[in-house]
């Protein structure tokens, strides 16, 4: 219930926000008015330098046209009139902040540190320093022919968003659009933002990279969908997570998972499609990954359990399990929409932190833990192999199937089994029985799924077909 409160609470928040950002952006994006005249309404932390840079124009050009006394004297809400463009040549600048190299700057606006150091009369390009204003003279490489159909940005201490749009000629709302902040005035440095761009510009023969959903939240899977003009062959990688492309004819999808520990902020990818002819081009760019959130679990096993947290054991079994995980079966054995693969209250969702007898909140449920009677029948949750049908020490009676391209569904704690390693299942074949074997505090069935050796929410793939 109060769950409920919160999202509705910040649903209304939003929504306003939503109105405001309008309202602030319009100046901004407006087109010049009859007598060729501009409003700029002052946004907190803006300089006159950073105003006359965003519209191609001038300090002294903004000074004269507002009769401004003092320069530095600017508020938030001024109303200025930007003279019209054309009659200054644009000169681009930028304000040194803490932490800001030459390099990266000169890197930031497509040109090079030598370029900024003439244009400046720097002699030492180390020594710049932060507050002092540098020119960018125009860019040897425009921003607009990289390869990357997006660009990161990495939040320095005192940045505020509407620097960074205008940093990147964007504009807050399309930031927070493009980051979901849900309030743009809360960034923190270290924070990675996705800066979008107008125009992604993609190699051809690469026609489209799609993204299902466009932005992925924490513990989830990612659909990515290439289109390309004719028949080629794609690898590739998100996260350093290699992707199994599969597909024909020019339309190719893969999955990639999140764990529920990634990072929020933005994650990189890039794919190389090879035609055939062995020619290859290589897109790049980054997904968003969004923060989701994972209740805390304390549980107390019974006394003789305790000892299957030993962690060489642990790590010993999770090894074993792991290696059937990262095997790529080339072709799609699943179908559809996925079962519950037993009759059951959820008594513990994926993603819950844990702490096991009381110590830190260290793991994470890589499952959904089904409250069901002990000897109640299991099914696969999708069709596949068996690839592994046994009495594992902390993981009890164990059964995973492989359903191809490197996803696999594992169904543990049974006290019986029904399958043999190898065996071809369908979606609802009765594979095994309701127990507490291994680390289990009674009768339960534990089901995960993995995208290589990355656990996702299951529910998500009963919830809808993957790819739909
Ligand atoms: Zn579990």
């Amino acid at each position: 219930m109060d769950k409920m409160m919160v999202t509705r609470g910040q649903r209304a928040f939003l929504c306003l926000l939503v109105i405001l950002l309008l309202f602030s952006a319009q100046p901004l994006e407006a087109a010049p008015g009859a007598e060729g005249i501009i409003i700029h309404v002052v946004e907190r932390g803006e300089t006159l330098s950073v105003i006359a840079s965003r519209y191609g124009t001038t300090v002294d050009a903004i000074v004269q046209a507002n009769g401004i006394a003092n320069p530095n004297l600017i508020y938030v809400g001024q109303r200025l009139t930007i003279p019209a463009q054309g009659t200054v040549a644009p000169e681009e600048s930028y304000v040194v902040r803490l932490g800001d190299t030459l390099g990266g700057i000169a890197h930031r606006f497509g040109t090079t540190v030598s370029a900024i150091a003439q244009a400046n009369d720097i002699s030492n390009p180390s020594l710049i320093y932060p507050g002092q204003r540098l020119i960018i003279p125009p860019g040897v490489q425009q921003p607009s022919e990289l390869p990357t159909p997006t660009q990161v940005h990495v939040v320095r201490p005192g940045e505020y968003l509407s620097q960074i749009a205008r940093l990147y000629g964007t504009t807050v709302w399309a930031l927070a659009v493009a980051n979901d902040l849900a309030n743009p005035s809360l960034i923190y440095p270290g924070q990675r933002l996705v800066i979008p761009t107008r125009s992604a510009t993609l190699p051809f023969p690469i026609s489209a990279v799609e993204f299902v959903p466009p932005r992925v939240a924490q513990g989830h899977t990612l659909l990515l969908r290439v289109r390309a003009e004719g028949e080629v062959s794609l690898a590739g990688s998100i996260d350093g997570q290699s992707l199994t492309f599969t597909g024909a004819g020019g339309e190719y999808w893969a999955l990639a998972g999140f764990p529920p520990w990634s990072e929020p902020g933005a994650h990189p990818w890039s794919i190389v499609a090879t035609d055939n002819q062995g020619r290859s081009v290589e897109a790049s760019g980054y997904v968003l990954v969004t923060a989701a959130e994972f209740p805390i679990q304390y549980i107390d096993l019974p006394p003789e359990r305790e000892g299957l947290l030993d962690p060489e054991l642990v790590q010993a079994e999770w090894a074993r399990v792991k290696a059937l995980f990262v095997q790529v079966t080339p072709s799609k054995l699943w179908r559809g929409r996925s079962l519950v693969p037993v009759e059951g209250e959820v008594s513990s969702v994926f993603g819950t932190r844990r702490s096991y007898e009381g110590g830190p909140v260290a793991s994470y449920h890589m499952g959904v833990d089904y409250a069901a009677p002990e000897g109640a029948p299991v099914v696969a949750a999708n069709s596949g192999r068996i690839a592994l049908a046994e009495e594992l020490t902390v993981r009890g009676g164990t059964v995973i199937i492989d359903h191809g391209l490197g996803v696999h569904s594992g169904y543990f704690h049974l006290s019986g089994i029904a399958v043999v390693p190898g065996q071809e299942v369908e979606r609802g074949t009765l594979i095994g029985y309701v127990g507490s074997t291994g680390l289990a505090t009674g009768a339960h069935l534990h089901w995960e799924m993995r995208i290589g050796e990355i656990g996702v929410d299951p529910t998500e793939w009963t919830a809808r077909a993957i790819p739909e």
